[in-house]
């Protein structure tokens, strides 16, 4: 029967477009493209490639603490990855997150880290969320809490736009936003080993951001696990 239905419907490699076997996402030549980094190759704190020594934390961690404890990538924003991540963010493809979250739980693994006593998600605004039916990072944080077996916690909410706020510019408001997260369960956090998802890094603000409404509440430690790095 599925032969039948890849005769007519065959399945595509996302990447390449190839027809491939119904049940992978990529072609064998592509998913050999899909290589995860080496923590070794990084900063051990903020991942960053500019070390001098292996596992020597990078001058800009030498002289001034992270906000994040530790923050990780599992692969470089480009190929591949890039085109996944993409995929499930913009073309209606939630299920890929299950995939991927396994790469987030396996570069867990790899990276020795200790085992958190939740996993929480970056948030997006209701807007989005409207536009898009679902959240991706929430979606894979709740893969990598099902794989390590610790419990996903709802504990960020993005800050909507108040109506004191409407008088600035809308520049002005998309900043604001894209920076202020709130606590729904401070209670929760103090003394706490609290693992963080999110799908790309890319300026580090937003776990920044993030983190900061954290440490308020005085976790134990904060560590941000991302899918991509770019
Ligand atoms: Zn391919
Ligand atoms: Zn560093």
């Amino acid at each position: 029967m599925s032969y039948f239905f890849d005769l007519f419907w065959p399945t595509l490699c996302i990447q390449c477009q190839e027809p491939i076997s119904s049940k992978k996402i990529l072609c064998a030549p592509c998913l050999s493209e899909l290589t995860t980094i080496n923590p070794l190759s990084r900063c051990p704190r903020c991942f960053s490639d500019e070390i001098d020594n292996v596992g020597k934390i990078c001058s800009s961690c030498s002289e001034k603490k992270p906000t994040v404890d530790y923050v990780a990538s599992v692969f470089d924003y480009l190929g591949p990855a890039k085109k996944l991540v993409h995929e499930l963010k913009y073309h209606d493809r939630p299920y890929l997150a299950k995939s991927l979250g396994s790469y987030l739980f396996l570069q867990f693994l790899e990276l020795q880290w200790p085992e958190p006593d939740y996993i929480i998600s970056v948030p997006q605004s209701f807007s989005r969320f409207l536009d898009r039916g679902y959240n991706q990072s929430e979606l894979l944080a709740k893969e990598v809490s099902k794989l390590l077996q610790k419990p996903y916690v709802k504990m960020l909410k993005k800050t909507e736009v108040s109506i004191s706020q409407a008088k600035l510019t809308l520049k002005e408001r998309q900043k604001l936003q894209a920076h202020s997260f709130s606590v729904l369960q401070p209670e929760l956090v103090q003394d706490k080993v609290i693992l963080l998802i999110d799908d790309v890094y890319t300026t580090g603000t937003t776990l920044e951001c993030c983190a900061k409404s954290l440490q308020e509440y005085h976790p134990h430690r904060l560590y941000a696990l991302t899918l991509c790095r770019s």
